[in-house]
């Protein structure tokens, strides 16, 4: 059930200018959800992360040279690659990641959404003639891709955050180097093997596998990279944004949240109950945008915990690919360990433990849906990004007060909130300091909205028409003797 080695997409080593390399050194990739080894993977060298970066450099001269229609075409052969592929595809992610199964599914189908969407938006990418400062002069402003780009990801969508950056990226005639997070390289390698078969030239996309610190490290600092995404941890993408300073890149950084899910008094209880367990529990609480802080009105927070905890009591933990299951593990013990210390604070801080709060008895990395409540703001659990399983529910009732609270952080991703209210959602949602506020739903990402943050959550958008900004640098053509 869990083997993976089998599969045509299966590949286990680094794809550089069109080639799977050999690497003097390996390192074994974990199923999540039984700690055993699926396989090794291999360790692209510094120098080998140079070569990547060399041809792509060289790559990428041919590639922009190509028509917008070329590239959106290469671009749509891989999304029907990766739709055909889709079980495949979702099988080695919930393996390596441990999601449950129809969830990859759906990361999949979501992921792909982005190689469709940027494979249209190739054609779009219009320029400007700007009204001209003198009777001899005109003004021109085209779009150009920024060049060769080095794109750092994280392992809770191992497919759909690469998605979101190759597709734009290669769309406008940018090439790619890409490094995804060692614990789940299988999914970026099964993708750079389709988009071989889609036609991809050799250089315009590739894949090293290997230390985070040291590849990182080179793609930030090597001259040829002009710009750097990024998906991941606040504090990793600090440091990535120092090391991109010397050679001034364009960077994009989709960065942590802590976002708030309010309910207010008038909401609609069990539709706000239903929203809030898909932007908690989904990918077992792994997700930037997951729900972090819930402030449930004081007026209806008994009925609120109430029905919540029922909700939360019904999910099925388990193995991503036993059927039925709503919850997977985390993505290592670490992580298990790391959730459990941000709940026992919080107890001993005084909040009060209403679920959960320990690990599975599944083991491994399973780590129990928690509700806490009776909490308050100065405690550490409202500033920390939880990424985990555990849902803290604060009690207000003010509306300026609960705004307030749910903008005293230094992250700005996405926000929630649950009214029935025409002028208090235009009001809060103008006053929420996020990049995203989502009314009344739980879900609020796909391929046609721009997807980022402010704040200490970054910066740059992914997906719809602003996708392609970050790809690309704005030429001003002066002509003059007209
Ligand atoms: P998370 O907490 O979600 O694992 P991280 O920010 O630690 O997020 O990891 C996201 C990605 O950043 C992964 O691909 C990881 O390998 C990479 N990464 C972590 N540390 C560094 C670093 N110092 N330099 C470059 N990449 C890094």
């Amino acid at each position: 059930m869990s083997d993976i080695k089998n599969l045509s997409l299966f590949r286990d080593l680094p794809y550089i200018n069109g080639k799977w390399v050999d690497c003097a050194k390996t390192v074994d990739v974990i199923n999540p959800a039984s700690d055993s080894v699926i396989g090794s993977v291999g360790c692209a060298s510094v120098q080998q992360a140079k070569e990547a970066i060399l041809c792509a450099e060289q790559a990428f001269y041919s590639w922009r040279e190509t028509t917008a229609k070329n590239r959106s075409l290469i671009l749509r052969r891989w999304y029907d690659l990766i739709m055909k592929n889709q079980k495949q595809l979702a099988k080695i992610l919930t393996v390596e990641m441990g999601k449950p199964f129809d969830d990859a599914m759906g990361e999949i189908a979501y992921g792909a959404s982005f190689i469709e969407w940027f494979s249209e938006e190739a054609k779009r990418v219009y320029g400007d003639v700007i009204p001209s400062y003198a009777t001899n002069q005109r003004s021109l402003v085209i779009k150009q891709p920024v060049g060769v780009v080095g794109a750092i990801t994280p392992w809770n969508f191992p497919n759909a955050m690469i998605a979101r950056k190759i597709a734009p990226a290669l769309a406008v005639g940018c090439s790619v180097v890409l490094k995804p997070a060692i614990s789940t390289p299988y999914s970026a390698l099964a993708l750079a093997q389709l988009g071989e078969q889609a036609g991809i030239p050799a250089g315009v996309f590739n894949v090293i596998t290997g230390d985070a610190n040291k590849l990182g490290a080179e793609l930030c600092s090597n001259p040829i990279v002009r710009k750097l995404t990024f998906t991941g941890s606040t504090s990793v993408g600090k440091t990535l944004i120092k090391q991109c300073a010397d050679t001034v890149k364009k960077v994009s950084m989709e960065l942590g949240g802590n976002a708030p899910s309010i309910v207010f008094e008038d909401a609609d209880v069990d539709h706000a109950v239903q929203e809030i367990m898909i932007s908690k529990f989904r990918n077992s609480g792994q997700t930037c945008v997951c729900t972090n802080r819930i402030y449930v009105h004081e007026s209806i927070l008994d009925e609120f915990v109430s029905k919540f905890s029922d909700a939360v009591k019904g999910l099925k933990i388990g193995n991503g690919m036993e059927k039925g299951t709503q919850q997977g593990p985390l993505i290592n013990k670490k992580a298990m360990k790391d959730v459990h210390k941000i709940v026992k604070d919080a107890v001993k801080q005084g909040a009060s433990l209403v679920l959960g709060g320990k690990s599975h008895s599944l083991g491994h990395s399973f780590y129990e849906p928690t509700i806490l409540c009776d909490l308050k703001q100065d405690m550490d659990i409202a500033k920390q990004e939880i990424f985990g399983p555990v849902a803290p529910i604060f009690s207000f009732s003010d509306e300026q007060d609960v705004i307030n609270k749910a903008n005293d952080t230094e992250y700005g991703l996405a926000s929630y909130f649950y009214s029935r209210d025409i002028g208090k959602i235009w009001r809060v949602s103008e006053k929420l300091d996020y990049g995203m506020v989502s009314v009344n739903s739980g879900i609020l990402s796909s391929e046609t909205i721009p997807f980022g943050g402010v704040k200490q959550s970054g910066t740059g958008r992914e997906g719809s028409k602003y996708g392609t900004d970050d790809y690309t640098v704005i030429k001003h053509i002066n002509m003059s003797g007209i």
